[in-house]
């Protein structure tokens, strides 16, 4: 790939205008060499690309867990709110991540942020039939005919019915706790399920994703990469 763009990709190196001048003023090195065009091709994984002398580590895609706080859209950009995107440091921000899915602004928990396309369609894709854990607070007492519900599928107020769904009740009462797996991701999906049974949700955290799980040392408003392991989980 052309240096410019690489260097200009990374971020912390200014825009591709901002890279050229650099480049023009000889600072970065490749295998050695000064290189003093933009347009010089490299290979990210083989040349030993230089900074000023400090190693230039290129990645083209960011995988991060967010622990995502209440007040905030998932979405790049809102004219209005904060973004999740606005919890990132700018040099990640540089990458164009994206939220893979949505939480809703009042929902908190895990949400997957990267610029890996292909990576947000296998995990959103209906037909891979992604399992999503939340955990709620419910008002009202919750019983096992609404497990029984959710497990045939209920009406949503547009006439949709949801697939099945596993409702698991942890406390029953004045407010219940439940944790709820679903595998698709429709609009409000969880608290219009509980809508089509008479009972609101009053709090609402996603605690997982597939096989990824919310890292319960994660404070909430944080992010961090996903491990090896976890990026196993996704392909
Ligand atoms: N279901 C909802 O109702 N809201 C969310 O944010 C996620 C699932």
């Amino acid at each position: 790939m052309r240096l410019d763009k690489l260097l200009a990709n990374i971020g912390i190196y200014g825009s591709r205008k901002d890279v050229k001048r650099l480049l023009k003023k000889g600072k970065v090195t490749v295998n050695g060499a000064v290189v003093k065009a933009g347009s010089f091709h490299v290979d990210p994984e083989e040349d030993e690309i230089r900074f000023q002398g400090d190693l230039v580590v290129y990645r083209e895609f960011i995988y991060i867990m967010l622990h995502k706080p209440p007040g905030y859209i998932s979405a790049t950009y809102d004219a209005q709110h904060r973004t999740v995107i606005d919890l990132l440091d700018t040099q990640l921000q540089y990458l164009n991540p994206f939220p893979v899915g949505r939480l809703d602004k009042d929902t908190e928990g895990l949400l997957l942020i990267t610029n890996d396309g292909q990576l947000a369609h296998r995990l959103l894709s209906p037909k891979h039939e992604i399992e999503k854990t939340y955990y709620a607070k419910v008002k009202g007492i919750v019983t096992e005919a609404d497990v029984q519900s959710f497990k045939n599928g209920v009406m949503l107020d547009d006439g949709y019915v949801t697939k099945p769904a596993k409702l698991n009740i942890l406390h029953s009462g004045h407010i219940s706790e439940v944790e709820i797996t679903i595998t698709e991701g429709k609009f409000h999906q969880v608290k219009r399920m509980f809508k089509a049974v008479d009972k609101e949700v009053s709090y609402l955290k996603r605690i997982r994703m597939g096989k990824i799980t919310l890292d319960p040392h994660l404070p909430i408003g944080a992010y961090r990469e996903l491990t090896p392991q976890e990026m196993a989980y996704c392909n």
